[in-house]
């Protein structure tokens, strides 16, 4: 269920890494000791993939360093200490009026401005946009995991503008119809969305789906929306959040760059759980304070969900433009001390966005037999995260395919 956004406070420091997106890393275009404004360019995008990075807030550049992400990846960031004001405070914001720009304006505007698409993969988003053919905007409401409500609250809380962000993107594709999912857990979202879908320039239609994870991987998604009575194919749907859809907005009509997104801060070692508006850059402490601190300590940190996020280990690490949430699980909510033999349930089979057996694939790999892993359909497993949520036994399902991938490489 959607909740309430939040503006987070302006963090003291922010820590920005010059790769927050699916290519090369931007050219650092700053030095320490530099005076930078809010939305000042710190990194360049020289490279396909790649994407501008801009400051989120005003001050001086303390230093530029090496950071290792939660992935894993080294990556130059560049550390702001907050001084001096916002320019825009007690201004008027000047609005661009987005249907009288030509289709180039809006395609250098959106690059500029250094807007992905505001999840995992984090592309370009004109990239994303130019390199497809698609005839159907999918505008994807559902959240992707559990504990997560970043999707739904924007679209309840800021409806105006990602419609008006989606009308931007349909005026660059052209498609010839849009759709709009939600899940069924959201109450009377449809009744608030009508109007705004009623005015779409485009064909559109509201998809209420039963809400389960993971809900949002493409083909499990495309498969529940028909068009002429027929699942809609991957080459035809351009997927996109309601975040991306409002980084179009923000950009287009305010000329903002992409220095804010909407996180999710929750997990039960979390006192307030909110959804949050916060700069990128922040690091994750000051969120988690900002959310009234811990209830206890967490047994488990993640950036983004339960299902695919990374686990973190130090609070100082920022949030970037692909985050969608901070969890601080408890004790209870992971249970990683109480791993216990499969029990043969079958409920890993029933989530399995793949159709496939994860509790035979990994009695075969914990016996060494890969092959008959392989033959189960083990190179289909996409990692969702959805059988090892589910497992009562708590079997770390995700690691040992995780594992089994690997060995299996491109044997085979
Ligand atoms: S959910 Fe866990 S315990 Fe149940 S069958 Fe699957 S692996 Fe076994
Ligand atoms: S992680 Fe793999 S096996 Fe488990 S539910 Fe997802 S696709 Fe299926």
């Amino acid at each position: 269920m959607a909740s309430p956004i939040l503006n987070a406070f302006l963090p003291a420091t922010a820590l920005v890494p010059l790769k927050q997106h699916a290519g090369p890393q931007a050219r650092c275009v700053v030095s320490a000791g530099d005076v930078v404004k809010e939305g000042s360019l710190l990194g360049k995008a020289d490279h396909s993939g790649s994407a501008n990075i801009h400051s989120p807030i005003p001050g001086v550049i303390r230093e530029v360093r090496q950071l290792r992400t939660v992935a894993g990846v080294a990556v130059e960031a560049v550390e702001i200490a907050l001084e001096g004001r916002f320019e825009r405070l007690g201004k008027r914001e000047e609005r661009y009026v987005w249907t009288s720009m030509n289709r180039n304006d809006i395609v250098q505007t959106i690059r500029d401005k250094g807007v992905v698409s505001m999840d995992a993969e984090a592309r370009p988003l004109i990239e994303l946009i130019q390199g497809s053919g698609a005839s159907a905007i999918v505008l994807c409401g559902l959240e992707s995991e559990p504990f997560l409500r970043t999707e739904a609250s924007l679209l309840r809380a800021k409806t105006k503008e990602v419609f008006e962000g989606l009308g931007i993107i349909a005026k660059l594709l052209a498609p010839q119809g849009s759709y709009i999912c939600i899940d069924d857990s959201e109450g009377d979202l449809p009744a608030h969305l009508a109007p705004h879908i009623a005015a779409l320039k485009t064909q559109a239609e509201l998809v209420v789906l039963e809400a389960r994870y993971p809900q949002d991987l493409p083909r499990q998604l495309l498969s529940v929306i028909h068009r002429d009575r027929k699942p809609l194919a991957a080459k035809d749907a351009l997927i996109l959040s309601p975040s991306t859809a409002f980084a179009v907005y923000e950009a287009v009509v305010l000329a903002r760059p992409l220095v804010e997104r909407f996180v999710t801060v929750a997990g039960g070692a979390i006192k307030h759980p909110a959804v949050l508006k916060a700069r990128i850059g922040t690091s994750i402490g000051d969120l988690i304070e900002e959310c009234g601190g811990f209830l206890d300590q967490p047994s488990k940190l993640i950036l983004g969900g339960p299902l695919r996020g990374y686990p973190v280990y130090d609070l100082d690490a920022p949030i970037t433009k692909s985050t969608p949430a901070v969890l601080a699980l408890s004790p209870e909510e992971t249970g990683r001390s109480r791993v216990e033999p499969c029990i043969r349930c079958g409920r890993c089979r029933d989530v399995c966005p793949e159709r496939l057996d994860p509790s035979e694939i990994q009695r075969n790999l914990g016996a060494g037999r890969r092959k008959e892993a392989e033959i189960l359909g083990l190179r289909d497993c996409t990692l969702c995260g959805a059988c090892g949520f589910i497992c009562p036994s708590q079997l770390p399902l995700v690691e040992i395919f995780d594992t089994g991938l690997r060995t299996l490489g491109g044997e085979g």
